[in-house]
């Protein structure tokens, strides 16, 4: 099939989904069917070890239009979408989690809006229920940072649920940032977009991918890749402390003169070496965030590994991009 005689491919990334593959395409199948007969699913594989590949593979043999893209270790969630992008053939690509937690039903609306002229349409959740009340906390500073520092600004409760027209995933595909942070790069490609809310689901089976400390990493990715607030505050905090340093200086200075000398300091000496140090180490340790980054992106590594593929759309696309 001519890669332009798709009309809509859904790509889910899938870590560990066995269970949940079979339901999902249930699922999902008749409402693509409504739409249109040229769809395609692409499952991008991040390194399943529970036979997720071999539930997709018993679903392909009786709708090849089910495909996979079997990464050859866990990338991350990031990474398969990336890949999933450089896979799909259709004129508009969907983008949805395996687990259910995304209503597969709001598709209907998200092409609807796509053929009103919309380039992006994304799902947006209207509440976070079912997440723990610390987890909602992190995400809102987290929010609140980005809306303040970041280049772009990223609409409320969006993620990656959402459809994105062709004109937009070439953009995407083109950006080939290694930290990769999906959110803010949908919001840097621009176009016509279009937010629909959304409740969302439980998880059908399984658990949460996400463990705390992954999520925490995925903030850091987001603000440290869309702002640079993060290396430029140290001349202001190193300004401010210079300050108080020189006023300091200024009323021991004048106490001297005064009153005399007293006691010798040592107490007030420890504290502001240690004071000073730790400014030191944390702006060190953020421009290090940084020059990491670069290393990353200079190094010029694959974004991924293809293991495996099953069906028409995975054999598109390069290994190694
Ligand atoms: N996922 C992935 N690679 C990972 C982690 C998750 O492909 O390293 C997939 C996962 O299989 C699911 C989607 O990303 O389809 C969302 O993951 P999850 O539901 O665990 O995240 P949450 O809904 O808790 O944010
Ligand atoms: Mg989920």
């Amino acid at each position: 099939m001519h890669p332009s005689d798709i009309e809509l491919s859904v790509v889910i990334p899938v870590f560990n989904e066995g269970p949940n593959i079979g339901p999902l395409c249930e699922r999902v199948r008749p409402i693509l069917d409504r739409i249109t007969g040229a769809w395609e699913i692409v499952f991008v594989d991040d390194g399943s070890a529970d036979g997720t590949l071999a539930a997709i593979a018993a679903v392909h043999a009786e709708e090849p239009r089910i495909g996979a893209v079997s990464f050859s270790r866990n990338f991350g969630k990031e990474i398969a979408i990336a890949a999933g992008l450089d896979h799909a053939r259709g004129r508009a690509v969907v983008i949805m989690d395996a687990d259910l937690q995304h209503p597969p039903e709001l598709i209907e609306t998200f092409v609807r809006h796509w053929r009103e002229g919309y380039v992006m349409v994304y799902g947006q959740r209207t509440d976070r229920e079912g997440e723990s009340a610390v987890k909602r906390g992190f995400a809102q500073i987290f929010y609140r940072l980005f809306e303040r520092f970041g280049e772009t600004s990223l609409p409320e409760g969006a993620g990656d649920f959402r459809l994105i027209d062709r004109k937009g995933v070439e953009v995407l595909r083109v950006l080939g940032e290694r930290a990769r942070f999906s959110k803010g790069l949908y919001a840097w490609v621009g176009f016509r977009q279009l937010g629909v809310p959304y409740a969302v689901a439980k998880r059908e089976h399984g658990t949460t991918k996400f463990s705390f400390r992954k999520l925490f990493r995925f903030a850091f990715d987001g603000i440290t890749s869309f702002s640079t607030i993060p290396l430029r505050v140290w001349t202001y905090v190193g300004g401010v402390v210079s300050l108080m340093a020189f006023a300091a200086a200024l009323f021991f200075a004048i106490r001297t003169v005064a009153f005399g000398s007293d006691v010798p300091g040592y107490p007030s000496l420890i504290v502001s070496i240690m004071f000073f140090s730790g400014i030191q180490l944390i702006s060190l340790g953020v421009i290090g965030e940084y020059i990491g980054r670069i290393f990353a992106e200079v190094k010029r590594r694959p974004l991924y590994v293809v293991a495996e593929r099953i069906g028409g759309a995975a054999q598109t696309g390069d290994t190694l991009t």
